[in-house]
């Protein structure tokens, strides 16, 4: 895949930048104020069909495939992650699990209301006992008469204080665990049994909440299982390997936004009768930060076209994951110093991203996970 140059693409990253720009650069910094999304917000994205952009055409969705979503979400992130976060509970983690191993009617009933942004779905997986672990889950479903019964306590959950379904993760058969053991379910929002129990915010924006999420006693039909009892791991995995690749192309955005920030500053502000721009200290900085985020574009747009091809990406997305998420914090934290004092304070810009990226390590895997992952990959026999 040739993002820069494939004509197509570059058409859709152009409107996706004037979109970014003009729309919802406006609104990146009151929105990090009030800590709350907007209505204007889900709007705009709806308005210029950006909700549920993965999802197929026939349930209303963009229909696009996973590079152009991928660039959807550099861009965005060049202005907020909080924008990013509108597409993932639209076209993300869940919402492409429903659209992957949905039946008919769980595709007939959730694409098209999360096509429009009148659903929002998240992922709950992670549980106060298993987070890196996450085939150490609690959570447990078993089977009734009419159908299961849920319990246990997911936490972190992103949009799950106000998800109008989520995609629950559950035991149903404790020998076999990830081999077969566990399940997914789509349990809507006021099922009984099921209730928000609280909801965290982060160091990064308010705006997104995560969700404490407790099943007690929750009672949802068979049509509530996602895949065949015993997929659940393997469909979460799915998602994850898919959304690796999403995480790694908004750091890259919001990489590139905070390098050209800290470009204009050292353009603009004088020491010692100079600008800083002149200083090699300085210049040492932006060089190294422009050529990590040029690799890391190499490596991420390498393997989104090795997902083109049909092939398997799953260790390629953990070391897309990795080196991103870790290039975005050097990169942020050589911008914050080229800037000085200005950049730690409250509502600037580069103060916001810089809080904002901190997740990036943690959420979807940590980055000893995938290290972790990539050298299984490396020394399996
Ligand atoms: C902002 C945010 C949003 C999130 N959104 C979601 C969501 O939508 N859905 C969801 O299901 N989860 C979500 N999570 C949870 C996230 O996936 C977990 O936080 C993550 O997997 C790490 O789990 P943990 O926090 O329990 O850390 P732990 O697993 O307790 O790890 C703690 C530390 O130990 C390290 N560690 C653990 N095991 C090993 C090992 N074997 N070797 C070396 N080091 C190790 C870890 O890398 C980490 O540094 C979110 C988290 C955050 C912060």
């Amino acid at each position: 895949m040739q993002l820069e140059i494939n004509p197509e693409l570059a058409e859709v990253r152009s409107a996706l930048r004037k979109f970014t720009q003009e729309q919802l650069e406006p609104l990146a910094l009151e929105i990090d104020r009030i800590g709350e999304i907007p209505a204007s917000a889900w709007a705009l994205m709806r308005e210029a069909g950006y909700l549920g952009m993965q999802l197929p055409e026939t349930y209303g969705g963009g229909g696009f495939d996973m590079s152009t979503y991928c660039l959807a979400l550099e861009e965005f992130s060049r202005s907020s992650r909080v924008f990013t976060m509108l597409l993932d509970y639209t076209s993300g983690l869940a919402p492409l699990a429903i659209a992957r191993h949905g039946t008919p009617q769980q595709k007939d009933c959730y694409l098209p209301k999360l096509a429009t942004g009148e659903f929002r779905a998240a992922f709950g997986l992670t549980e106060p006992g298993a987070g890196s672990d996450s085939a150490a889950i609690a959570t447990n479903a078993k089977k009734t008469d009419k159908g299961w019964v849920i319990n246990g306590r997911k936490h972190y959950i992103s949009g799950g204080n106000s998800a109008e379904v989520i995609l629950v993760i559950a035991l149903t058969d404790k020998e076999k665990r990830a081999r077969g053991g566990i399940s997914a379910f789509l349990v809507e929002k006021g099922t009984p049994g099921f209730e928000v129990t609280r909801t965290d915010t982060t160091i990064g924006s308010d705006a997104i909440k995560l969700g404490e999420l407790t099943f007690e006693d929750c009672h949802v039909p068979d049509s509530a299982l996602l895949g065949q009892p015993g997929d659940g791991f393997k469909i979460a995995m799915g998602s994850l390997t898919s959304g690796r690749l999403g995480v790694a192309c908004a750091c890259i955005g919001a990489a590139d936004r905070m390098l050209e920030m800290a470009v204009q500053h050292a353009r603009d502000r004088q020491t010692f009768g100079k600008p800083l721009a002149e200083r090699q200290a300085i210049q040492w900085m932006l060089a190294d930060s422009a050529t990590e985020i040029k690799l890391a574009r190499a490596l991420v747009y390498e393997t989104l076209r090795r997902v083109e091809a049909g092939e398997d990406i799953g260790t390629a997305a953990s070391m897309c994951k990795l080196y991103c998420s870790e290039m975005v914090g050097r990169v942020a934290d050589r911008s914050v110093q080229i800037h000085g004092g200005m950049a730690l304070m409250r509502g600037f810009n580069l103060e916001r991203f810089y809080r904002d990226i901190r997740h990036y390590r943690i959420g979807e895997g940590t980055s000893e996970v995938h290290r972790m992952l990539i050298s299984r990959d490396l020394l399996k026999a």
